[in-house]
């Protein structure tokens, strides 16, 4: 077995879930996770100045010849419980046919050990960097990752203090699309530029309660579903972020007509361009905010009136909105009696520069390593990673995937037999050697 291969079985044998009842996690499987780490990667470790933020978040220096465009590569080593149903060990790195499994393999251990494995090989040759390079490894992105001890945020937090700008930030977050879903025959290998916001809002009625035989005009509960109901059936109004745009004009040339002429000029064709995005579901997010109702609570008897009736919306907040707009609407289209209780908004991030060749250089990387990669895009991510706090210190914060087996098992992350592909592992650490080829 050869070194990536070793150091990812051990680096999967290690459980680090992270709950947002942080007593829960288990110190033990983090510490050990990264000795693995360290076993395999003995100058990565020892050339690096490393610090850590909350217990398991390490962030490594290398230094370089020069620090005006140092790089970031970012990623995170917890990971989500597991079902009783995997079919496979989840925490032992089994190889079967060609594919490692284990909770995190895709998600996001195979990319992390990637990294490191191109940052050693690097060391090993013994060519010093060119310029300044980080490798961000946050410790509890799957779960409350906006609480105050977000290992993410407190790496950013320490970067900026410092007055460090990274020139390029390369994150988890990339995914591949079916082209057909934009009338193009090549699959679309999408590098997630810039992120929605998130917000979930606890709609809610107060009301007395009482025998469900003597029922008011309209119980507690059905209030915040008639505002579920109405945000459901009244969509967000579309509109063209720059992000998806970009996604489109550089789809163009690939797509069939009509839509080669509709994607190249978006914004002159805007209601073609809405007709075609709004028809499918994964695309409409990606030109609207998203409200969808996720929890409900009534009373907890068949015959009782509840006394507080609450609906939790789940709402994805589009670039040109903010967390304010949202609650101001909703706030506007609530009965009288609802009341809406919210912690706070992430709100959008920034889009990312796409105008000065960074993203070029990137998708050179993939198509040197993936040849058949005809159409490596930019695109608005439609969830949450932590690779949004880093658009406070970079202007180029670009969420990929390493792996084109992706396209097969994106259904296995956060899901059972979660697996990675060892021919697309190894190409994976190829795409990191190539990065830092060309950026330090
Ligand atoms: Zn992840």
């Amino acid at each position: 077995m050869n070194r990536p291969i070793q150091a990812l079985t051990s680096v999967l044998s290690f459980p680090t879930i992270s709950y947002s009842q942080r007593n829960l996690m288990n110190d033990e499987v983090f510490i050990g996770c990264v000795n693995a780490l360290k076993t395999h990667y003995p100058l990565t470790f020892t050339q690096a100045s490393i610090t850590t933020f909350h217990k398991h978040t390490y962030l490594f220096h290398l230094k370089g010849l020069d620090n005006s465009f140092p790089l970031g590569l970012m990623g995170h080593y917890d990971v989500v419980p597991i079902s009783n149903t995997w079919t496979v060990p989840a925490f032992q790195g089994v190889i079967v046919d060609d594919y490692i499994y284990g909770r995190g393999a895709l998600d996001m251990k195979g990319h992390l050990v990637s990294v490191f494995e191109a940052v050693e090989r690097h060391l090993e040759i013994g060519k010093p960097f060119k310029q300044d390079l980080y490798i961000m490894m946050g410790h509890n992105e799957e779960c409350g990752s906006d609480e105050p001890d977000s290992g993410a945020e407190a790496m950013m937090l320490y970067l900026k203090e410092k007055g460090i700008k990274l020139h390029l930030v390369i994150d988890e977050g990339g995914d591949v699309l079916d082209g057909k879903r934009l009338h193009v025959n090549e699959d679309i290998h999408v590098i997630g530029i810039g992120e929605k916001g998130y917000l979930d809002v606890k709609a809610l009625v107060k009301d007395a309660g009482g025998h469900s035989s003597t029922p008011p005009p309209m119980s507690a509960l059905v209030e915040p579903m008639k505002l579920g109901v109405y945000v459901e059936t009244h969509k967000f109004k579309p509109h063209l972020n720059e992000a998806t745009e970009s996604m489109l004009k550089r789809c163009a040339p690939y797509a069939a007509f009509p839509y080669s002429l509709i994607y190249r000029f978006p914004t002159l064709f805007k209601p073609f361009v809405f007709q075609s995005l709004l028809s499918d579901r994964k695309l409409a997010a990606h030109v609207r905010t998203t409200a969808v109702t996720t929890m409900a609570q009534g009373s907890s008897s068949m015959n009782v009136l509840p006394q507080v009736g609450w609906i939790n919306l789940n709402i994805r907040i589009a670039p040109h909105q903010s967390g304010k707009d949202i609650i101001d609407y909703l706030n506007k289209v609530k009965g009288s009696r609802v009341q809406l209780k919210y912690d706070f908004a992430n709100e959008p991030t920034p889009i990312s520069r796409l105008d000065d060749g960074v993203f070029e250089e990137v998708v050179e990387c993939f198509q040197t390593i993936y040849p058949h990669m005809k159409l490596v895009v930019p695109a608005l991510m439609i969830a949450a990673t932590d690779a949004r706090y880093m658009h406070d210190i970079s202007e180029h914060v670009f969420r990929c995937c390493p792996f084109d087996s992706m396209k097969e098992d994106k259904h296995t992350v956060h899901a059972d037999d979660e697996r990675l592909s060892l021919i697309s592992f190894e190409k994976g650490i190829s795409f990191f050697s190539k990065i830092l080829e060309k950026f330090v």
